[in-house]
């Protein structure tokens, strides 16, 4: 099964969901929306702006892992006091995923 990032477009190819979802992408099922492993799923279900992470991406090459410098959304992407502050205490993953931390265990296969 080849899946798409509904935020960036990036393409990869998996044997079955499971794959995939090692690989740290969201997909069917359990997900709603298809979304990489660096692309913050909230990027996708809330429209929130990840532009200039993909600029970076383009200009530097697409990251390899997730990063707060090179994936944040939109409003953290230029703020390096943001990114450090959320680092050590309630920080964007936490805003970004707590939204979702119920939905996501409530649709996590066992
Ligand atoms: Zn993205
Ligand atoms: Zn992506």
């Amino acid at each position: 099964m080849k899946l798409k990032c509904q935020c960036c477009g990036f393409e990869q190819e998996f044997a079955n969901a499971e794959e995939a979802f090692q690989a740290g992408w969201d997909a069917p099922p359990p997900f709603s929306y298809v979304a990489c492993s660096i692309c913050p799923g909230v990027c996708v279900v809330m429209g929130a702006g990840h532009t200039k992470a993909h600029a970076c991406w383009a200009q530097e090459g697409r990251p390899a892992e997730f990063t707060l410098e090179k994936c944040a959304t939109d409003d953290d992407f230029d703020d390096p006091g943001r990114i450090e502050k959320a680092k050590t205490s309630m920080g964007v993953l936490d805003r970004i995923f707590s939204k979702f931390a119920e939905r996501r265990d409530n649709q996590k296969p066992n």
